[in-house]
């Protein structure tokens, strides 16, 4: 969930925030409360007559509604990974960065810090990525999230609608969770599709049938039912689809609209594009059994990330760019756990100067 207690004091006012950014969640939850009455004792209940029918109609709603909240909730609930604290420069190094007399001075102090630490990111100037809020080296594909107050691994975007933000630890869940609203939202529309067509057919009839539970609330929840499940759907289908190419693409949000800039290469939108498997199994796990349940089986750490650029070299003899961009073999690296700057290279703007 959101760290809005991050590197700041509770006053009135921000607890006032902290509780406004949980509508959202509330409004959601409270649309599903009504939805769970209006299908399982409007529909099911009061207005089917055949029990197997019913009991069939009710098994396949619960599924789908565990998983659907299942991920919702590990959407929510699950914490922003937290950048380990030997990528923050020491309040001495914050103070001769800040000191430095000119923008060259400061990517060196930047650059020496960041050698032994696998950053292949860039600003737009080919600076080392610092976080001036958080006083700490970026991780590849981390930004600085304003709403949680800190820098956030492989940062998507921030979701009101989960008060959380969309990141390395939650994405999985994140994508199951648009991807069981919207089978949630279809079951619903499908299973109510016939009391609503034949309402405008016959009120009358249904009423006979009691099939509406002849009540014109029972009508009002059940038509009221399928619009707002149509109504979900539309936009579910649009944002799970958007979802899924970019993970098959290997592309968070931020970077569908603002390529990552690699040392080498500079700007790649597919820079970290393996394949598409690969791809997928870097946000779902390896072992298939685990794929559509909300439990936690991404590849990685969330701070180092494979690229492109590294599976092309390891596919061409092993040669590869480290982290600072200086081609080694991979017997080469085996030797030598430390990476070396290529400061020469590294003719850049200061960090002042660049985007989060
Ligand atoms: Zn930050
Ligand atoms: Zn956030």
């Amino acid at each position: 969930m959101g760290n809005d207690d991050h590197g700041r004091r509770k006053t009135p006012c921000s607890c006032c925030m902290s509780v406004f950014k949980w509508i959202p969640v509330l409004f959601i939850t409270a649309v599903i409360g009504w939805s769970y009455y209006a299908y399982v004792v409007q529909l099911c209940i009061l207005g089917m007559e055949n029990r197997v029918t019913m009991a069939v109609f009710l098994l396949f709603y619960h599924l789908t509604l565990v998983l659907f909240l299942w991920s919702y909730w590990q959407t929510i609930f699950t914490s922003v990974g937290r950048v380990p604290d030997h990528w923050r420069l020491p309040e001495s190094e914050v103070e001769r960065l800040f000191r430095a007399e000119n923008q060259e001075a400061q990517k060196r102090i930047l650059n020496n810090f960041a050698r032994n630490l696998p950053v292949t990111n860039r600003t737009m100037n080919g600076a080392v990525r610092f976080c001036e809020k958080c006083k700490i080296i970026k991780p590849d594909r981390s930004h600085h999230c304003s709403v949680c107050n800190c820098c956030v691994l492989k940062m998507d975007h921030h979701c009101p609608w989960v008060n959380n933000c969309v990141n390395f630890y939650n994405y999985k869940y994140f994508v199951l969770f648009l991807g069981y609203a919207l089978i949630y939202c279809l079951y619903v529309a499908f299973t109510t599709l016939n009391d609503f067509i034949q309402f405008w057919k016959n009120e009358n009839q249904l009423s006979e049938q009691g099939q509406l539970n002849g009540t014109g609330m029972g009508r009002f929840h059940i038509l009221f039912l399928f619009f707002i499940g149509i109504m979900f759907a539309i936009s579910l289908v649009s944002l799970f689809g958007y979802h899924i190419y970019l993970v098959f693409m290997n592309r968070t949000t931020l970077e569908a609209f603002r390529a990552p800039i690699f040392r080498v290469g500079g700007p790649d939108k597919n820079g970290y594009n393996l394949g598409r498997y690969a791809n997928f199994c870097e946000v779902f796990g390896d072992n298939w059994q685990y794929w559509f349940l909300p439990i936690f089986t991404s590849r990685g750490d969330g701070l180092e990330f494979p690229t492109a650029t590294e599976q092309l070299g390891n596919n061409r003899g092993g040669y590869r760019y480290d982290a600072m961009g200086d081609t080694t073999t991979n017997s080469t690296r085996q030797q030598s756990s430390h990476r070396t700057a290529n400061s020469a290279a590294t003719t850049t703007q200061p960090f002042r100067n660049h985007p989060a």
